[in-house]
C-alpha cells in the first residue's frame, strides 16, 4: 500500500505568509501528528549543518518550526550533526538561541562516542553509529535536498547515512567505490600511455597512484562516465563500471539501516526541503546558484517514499543550464533523472531508495498529499502531473 507523503508547494497564489514554505512545513508537521507522538521522547533532529560559507543549508526558520512542534508536544529536542559541522554551526546562523534547542555533536566532540554494529560489506566491517543518535528515542531526519557528487542526489538517506556515522565509517563509505578493481596495470605497462589516460579526463578524475608507479587512481566524485578515458586506455585496462558507483549507495542504505534499527518504526520522521538545489553537497562549504527550481517540502514516515517523491518532483523540472558551473558538463543524451545528466548515468539517484526497500526500511510507492489542498493524488502519474503543473 502506498505511503502518504505530505507535500508543501514553494509557490504562492497570494502574497500572504500562509502560502509560504515555513507555513506549509507547519501543516506537514500537523499532518504527521508530531505533537501527538513526541511526549517525553528525546528527539534527535538530524541535519546537515554545513561548513564554511555555505548558505544553502536549511534556514533556521525551518528548523525552529520543527523544534517548536516537538517542544509543544512535550518532547526534548536537540539538533545533531558531525562534530566538525557543529563546531562552526554558528557561522551559518545555527545557535541554541536561533534554533530553540541544543546543538549536540552526534559522535561526541572527538568522534569517539559511537556504537559499533557488525555487517560486513566490501571494505567496511562495522558501522559506527553516532552515540547521540543511537541514544535518542525519536528521530526527525531533516534534510536539504540537493545534488551530490558521489551519487548525484542527497536527501534524507544521505543526511542520515553520512552524518549518522562516526568519522572512520564515513571515510570507509567514501572508499567503498574503490573496492572493486577498475585498473588492471598488466594490460597497460607503459608510462606514456598511462599519462595519456590521465590527460584524457577533462575533469581531472584520473591521477597517478601514490603508492604504485604502474597504478592509476580514479576520483569517482567528479566522474560523469563520459568514456573519453576508455578511448585512450588499452582494452580492458581501465573499467568505468556501474558496480563502483552503486556500492556507495548500497553503503548508504546499510548505514541508514544501522541507525534506524535503534528507533521504533513509529518514531521515525523524514523531511526533505527542496530549496536552493545546488549541484553538490553542503559538505563543500560554499553555495552557487541553484541548478534546479525549488520544488517544496516533502514529509513522511518512510525514507524510501520521501526521497522518491522528492526525486520525482526534481525529475519534472529541467536543469537551469546557465547556473551549472562551467567546470561541469551536462550530458543531454543521458536518459533518466536531470541529476544523472549532470553527474552521469551510473549515479542513479533512486538506487538508494530501492536498496533501502530491499532492506525493509520502507517502500518507494507513495501517495502525494498536498497540504494546501488536502487532496491525495496518485504517486506515479497524477502526482507527477500535479507537480509539473505547479
Ligand atoms: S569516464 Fe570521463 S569523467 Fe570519468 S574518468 Fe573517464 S574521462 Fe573522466
Amino acid at each position: 500500500m502506498a505511503t502518504d507523503v505530505y507535500y508543501g508547494s514553494p509557490f504562492q497564489r497570494s502574497l500572504v505568509p500562509e502560502q509560504t514554505l515555513p507555513a506549509r512545513l507547519d501543516r506537514i508537521l500537523e499532518r504527521l501528528a508530531i505533537r501527538d507522538r513526541v511526549k517525553g521522547e528525546t528527539v534527535a533532529i538530524k541535519m546537515h549543518l554545513g561548513f564554511n560559507i555555505g548558505y544553502s543549508v536549511l534556514h533556521p526558520v525551518f528548523v525552529r518550526k520543527v523544534v517548536q512542534a516537538v517542544k509543544e508536544g512535550g518532547g526534548h529536542p536537540f539538533v545533531t550533526d558531525s562534530p566538525s559541522s557543529c563546531a562552526t554551526a554558528a557561522e551559518r546562523g545555527y545557535t541554541t538561541e536561533t534554533l530553540g534547542c541544543p546543538i549536540i555533536p552526534n559522535q561526541g566532540a572527538t568522534e569517539q562516542y559511537f556504537y559499533p554494529r557488525e555487517r560486513p560489506y566490501k571494505n567496511i566491517k562495522e558501522w559506527r553509529v553516532g552515540g547521540h543518535l543511537h541514544d535518542a528515542t525519536f528521530l526527525i531526519d531533516l534534510a536539504h535536498a540537493k545534488g551530490h557528487p558521489s551519487c548525484s542526489y542527497g536527501g534524507v538517506f544521505k543526511n542520515l547515512a553520512l552524518g549518522g556515522m562516526a568519522a572512520a565509517t564515513r571515510g570507509q563509505m567514501h572508499d567503498v567505490m574503490h573496492f572493486d578493481t577498475y585498473w588492471f596495470p598488466e594490460l597497460c605497462p607503459d608510462a606514456e600511455t598511462r599519462q595519456r589516460i590521465i590527460d584524457s579526463c577533462p575533469f581531472g578524475c584520473i591521477v597517478q597512484d601514490k603508492e604504485r608507479d604502474e597504478g592509476l587512481h580514479l576520483h569517482f566524485e567528479p566522474c560523469n562516465q563520459c568514456g573519453r578515458c576508455l578511448q585512450v586506455a588499452p582494452e580492458g585496462s581501465l573499467q568505468i563500471d556501474p558496480v563502483n558507483f552503486q556500492s556507495f549507495q548500497q553503503a548508504m542504505a546499510y548505514a541508514v539501516e544501522s541507525v534506524l534499527i535503534t528507533f521504533d518504526r513509529d518514531k521515525q520522521v523524514f523531511i526533505n526541503i527542496g530549496t536552493q538545489i545546488t549541484p553538490v553537497c553542503d559538505c563543500f562549504g560554499f553555495t552557487g546558484p541553484a541548478i534546479l527550481p525549488d520544488i517544496g517540502i516533502f514529509g513522511g514516515n518512510d525514507p524510501c517514499a520521501v526521497d522518491t517523491a522528492c526525486l520525482d518532483a526534481m525529475k519534472s523540472k529541467e536543469l537551469i543550464l546557465e547556473n551549472v558551473p562551467s567546470s561541469m558538463e551536462v550530458r543531454p543524451e543521458v536518459e533518466g533523472h536531470p541529476l544523472q545528466k549532470l553527474h552521469g548515468p551510473y549515479k542513479d539517484p533512486y538506487l538508494v531508495c530501492r536498496y533501502g526497500e530491499e532492506l525493509g526500511l520502507g517502500a518507494c510507492e507513495y501517495s502525494l498529499v498536498d497540504v494546501e489542498e488536502g487532496e491525495a493524488s496518485d504517486t506515479t502519474l497524477a502526482g507527477q502531473q500535479a507537480l509539473s503543473a505547479t
